[in-house]
C-alpha cells in the first residue's frame, strides 16, 4: 500500500511498557527486556479463532503457548485499535479495539493470559495522524467552527511540498482549502503541538496503560510529531513534546517501558534527535548491515557498526532485529538459503540490547513488496491455509506454506525454528549473551565475525564464518586490555567445541587465540570461556 511504502522511507516507531501489581508472576521493575527478546505479531495474519480468514484476539490467545516456548518474553502488536484499513497505522477510534479483531473482553482476556505466562504485551501507538475517518477529522472538515478544527492542520493554498514524492496537503473536499497528511490523504496529520491534542495523546496512553493493562507502547512515526514551517522531520519541538509525552507515560505507568523506530540513521543521529526519551531504539542500520554482511560473506562494515552502537547508546537501550513488516522478508532476501537466515539470527540473538523478530521470520517465511505480502497469513501446518484459517484466507499464503511450516520444524533439531528457540532461551539464561558489554575481537580475515560478551565474570566469545570457504587456523585477538589475565577454560554452548583452554596475558588482551581449528562455511561457535581459580 503506497503510504506504507513511504512509512518505509521515514522509518519511526517506539514502544512502553508497564508491570502489574497482584496476582502477576510479573517482577516490577523495568529491566525485565534485559535479556529478553520482542516477538512483533500482526493480528490479521497470526490465528483465526472463527473461520472468517482474518486473524483475530481468541485466536492470538491460543497461540501464546507457541511464544512462550519459542522462549520471547515480549509481544509487540502492530495496531489494534478501530481502523478502516487492513494494516490499522489510520485510526478512527483510539478507545475501541478493532473489531476485525474482537473485543474489549478479548483483548483484556489476552493480556490476563499473555501475563499469566510471564509474557509482557507492547502495542502500537499512532499519534502523528489520524484515519481520515476519524469523527474529530470528519466534524474539522466540515464545520471550520469544529472544536476539532485547530486538532489538524490547515492551509488556505496548496503549498508545493511533497514527501517521497507526493504532495502532503490535501483537498478538502466541502471547501476550498488543504490540509496536511504526510502520508497520505487518508492519514491526516493531528496538530500535537495544540495542548488539547497533547492532553488527549496522554489520555490514549492512560487508557491503554490502566484500562487495558499493556505494558508499553511501540510510538509509531515519531521523528514527524512536530512540524516547523518546512521542517518536518526531527523539528526542534519534537524533541520536548517526546520528552513530556515520555514523562507523562512514566507518571502513569512508573515502570512502563518504550522502543521507538526513530531514525534509519546511525546511532549518533538518533541520539541527536532524541537523547533520553525512549528506553530503546530500533536500529535500522544495524539490520540492513546483519543481512548485508551474511549475504556478502564479509564482516568487515557490520562489526565497527556494532561497536559503535554499543559505544553511542546507552547501555542495553537499543533494538537489533533482521526485518519488520516494512521489510522484505530476511529468507527472501537470502532466496530461501535456510544457513544464511540461521547464521542471520545467530548474530541477532547474540548482540547487546533488546531484540525483536518478526512473526514468521523464525520458521523463514518469505515475503517481498507490495506491503501485504510482507504481512501474509502464518505457516502453522501442513493444511489448508496452513491451519491459519478454516475459512478464506484474508490474504493469501506465501507459496511455501506447506513445506515452511511450524509443524515441519517443529521436531527437527536442526530446523530453523528449534535455533530461533535454542538461542532466545541461552540468551535468557546466560548474563554475558544477554546484557554482557559487546567488544569486538580481530580475526584477520573479512569473512569471520567474533566478539566477546562480557558480564562480570561470566565472558562468551562468538565466532562466525560468513563466508563459503573453510576458515582455518583463524586467531582472535584485542587491540587492547579485554579480560583479567589468566587462563580460562572453554566450553562450546552451540556449534561444536575446538580449543579448550585460553591464556590471557598480563596485558589483559586476547592474543592469537584459535578458538576453533577450522570454522566450516556459514558457522557459528558460541563459546563460554571461564577462568580458572
Ligand atoms: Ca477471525
Amino acid at each position: 500500500m503506497r503510504p506504507f511504502k513511504r512509512r518505509v522511507i521515514s522509518g519511526i516507531a517506539a514502544g512502553i511498557y508497564t508491570i502489574l501489581a497482584g496476582a502477576s508472576p510479573l517482577k516490577a521493575q523495568t529491566d525485565w527486556a534485559r535479556g529478553g527478546v520482542c516477538y512483533e505479531i500482526f493480528v490479521r495474519s497470526f490465528f483465526d479463532s472463527d473461520g472468517d480468514g482474518v486473524g483475530d484476539l481468541p485466536g492470538l490467545t491460543r497461540k501464546l503457548d507457541y511464544v512462550k516456548g519459542l522462549g520471547a518474553n515480549c509481544i509487540w502488536l502492530m495496531p489494534i485499535a478501530q481502523s478502516p484499513s487492513y494494516h490499522g497505522y489510520d485510526v478512527t477510534n483510539y478507545y475501541e479495539v478493532n473489531r476485525d479483531y474482537g473485543t474489549t473482553a478479548d483483548f483484556k482476556r489476552f493480556m490476563t493470559e499473555a501475563h499469566r505466562r510471564g509474557i509482557r504485551v507492547l502495542v502500537d501507538l499512532v499519534l502523528n495522524h489520524s484515519s481520515s475517518e476519524h469523527p474529530y477529522f470528519q466534524s474539522a472538515l466540515m464545520d471550520p467552527r469544529s472544536p476539532y478544527r485547530d486538532w489538524y492542520l490547515w492551509s488556505p493554498v496548496q503549498k508545493q511540498n511533497k514527501n517521497w514524492g507526493a504532495p502532503v496537503w490535501h483537498r478538502n473536499p466541502y471547501r476550498d482549502e488543504y490540509y496536511y497528511g504526510l502520508f497520505w490523504s487518508g492519514m491526516p496529520d493531528l496538530n500535537l503541538a495544540n495542548p488539547q491534542v497533547k492532553a488527549e495523546a496522554q489520555k490514549v496512553a492512560r487508557y491503554w496503560l490502566k484500562d487495558m493493562r499493556v505494558d508499553g507502547f511501540r510510538l509509531d512515526a515519531v521523528a514527524h510529531f512536530i512540524e516547523a514551517g518546512d521542517t518536518v522531520m526531527n523539528a526542534s519541538g519534537n524533541n520536548p513534546w517526546l520528552r513530556d509525552y515520555e514523562a507523562a507515560i512514566k507518571r502513569i505507568a512508573p515502570s512502563s517501558f518504550t522502543v521507538g523506530e526513530v531514525s534509519y540513521d546511525t546511532p549518533d543521529v538518533i541520539l541527536k534527535y532524541y537523547p533520553d526519551q525512549l528506553d530503546s531504539y530500533f536500529t535500522f542500520q544495524i539490520a540492513n548491515l546483519l543481512i548485508d554482511a551474511v549475504r556478502a560473506g564479509s564482516a568487515a562494515r557490520l562489526i565497527p557498526a556494532l561497536a559503535y552502537s554499543q559505544k553511542t547508546f546507552p547501555p542495553g537501550r537499543w533494538s537489533p532485529f533482521l526485518r519488520n513488516h516494512d521489510q522484505t522478508r530476511t529468507m527472501t532476501e537470502f532466496k530461501g538459503d535456510f544457513t544464511r537466515a540461521k547464521i542471520a539470527a545467530s548474530l541477532l540473538l547474540t548482540l547487546p540490547g533488546f531484540p525483536f523478530v518478526y512473526y514468521g521470520e523464525e520458521i523463514g517465511m518469505t515475503g517481498d513488496k507490495p506491503d501485504p505480502r510482507l504481512r501474509t497469513p502464518m505457516h502453522w501446518k501442513k493444511a489448508r491455509a496452513a491451519g491459519f484459517t478454516t475459512g478464506v484466507a484474508w490474504e493469501p499464503l506465501q507459496a511455501d506454506s506447506m513445506t515452511a511450516n511450524v509443524e515441519a520444524q517443529d521436531t527437527d533439531t536442526s530446523s530453523l525454528l528449534n535455533l530461533y528457540r535454542r538461542l532466545i532461551h541461552l540468551r535468557a539464561s546466560n548474563p554475558a549473551l544477554g546484557t554482557g558489554d559487546f567488544v569486538p575481537l580481530a580475526t584477520a580475515n573479512d569473512a569471520v565475525a567474533a566478539y566477546l560478551r562480557r558480564k562480570g565474570n561470566r565472558n562468551v566469545v562468538v565466532v562466525a564464518n560468513l563466508g563459503t570457504a573453510r576458515a582455518s587456523g583463524i586467531a582472535l585477538g584485542s587491540d587492547k586490555s579485554v579480560l583479567p589475565a589468566g587462563t580460562y577454560t572453554a566450553r562450546a554452548l552451540f556449534g561444536g567445541s575446538g580449543s579448550t583452554t585460553l591464556r590471557v596475558n598480563d596485558t589483559g588482551a586476547m592474543s592469537g587465540w584459535i578458538a576453533v581449528p577450522a570454522l566450516d562455511p556459514l558457522t557459528v561457535h558460541i563459546i563460554e570461556i571461564s577462568k580458572r581459580d
